[in-house]
């Protein structure tokens, strides 16, 4: 994806100006304050092709460190971030992210409303992971 995520301008130190090759739309994309020592804006914007520039690799495991801001192109393009089973390994849910949550579970829904879209947004995966373990379900991430 590195050669259509691109990333244009920097404002400040947690907000990139990101356009997208392939629909064309630009995006104010928010670096998560996790992130930010880590993140070269110059090495970001010289990336051509290869790794999307906002991939990271962290702990064996590849997060899009904008993915709540990130262009809506790739929100459409990739199915879910995350699957939620209940006890009996049946889908539950499939998360996009923390504001959005595809369910046709009317509980599990006002459930996420009330309890993790309300989570700040610094580790708020580890969080959610945690809560819906102690719920007995089982969260399975994608990225
Ligand atoms: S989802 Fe994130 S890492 Fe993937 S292509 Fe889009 S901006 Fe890049």
């Amino acid at each position: 994806m590195g050669k259509y995520v691109k990333a244009i301008s920097q404002m400040g130190a947690n907000q990139v100006v990101v356009k997208h090759e392939i629909s064309g739309e630009t995006c104010y994309a928010m670096i998560p304050r996790k992130y930010r020592d880590d993140f070269d804006f110059a090495e970001a914007r010289s990336v051509t092709e290869g790794w999307c520039p906002f991939l990271l690799e962290e702990e064996g495991e590849y997060p899009c460190i904008i993915y709540d801001t990130a262009p809506k192109f790739c929100k459409d393009f990739q199915c879910c971030r995350m699957m939620v089973f209940d006890a009996e390994k049946i889908p539950v849910a499939r998360v996009k992210g923390k504001d959005s949550v595809l369910t046709d579970d009317d509980t599990f829904s006002e459930w996420w409303k009330s309890t993790i879209a309300v989570l700040p947004d610094e580790n708020w995966e580890e969080v959610a992971s945690s809560l819906l373990e102690d719920k007995g379900y089982r969260a399975v991430w994608y990225d």
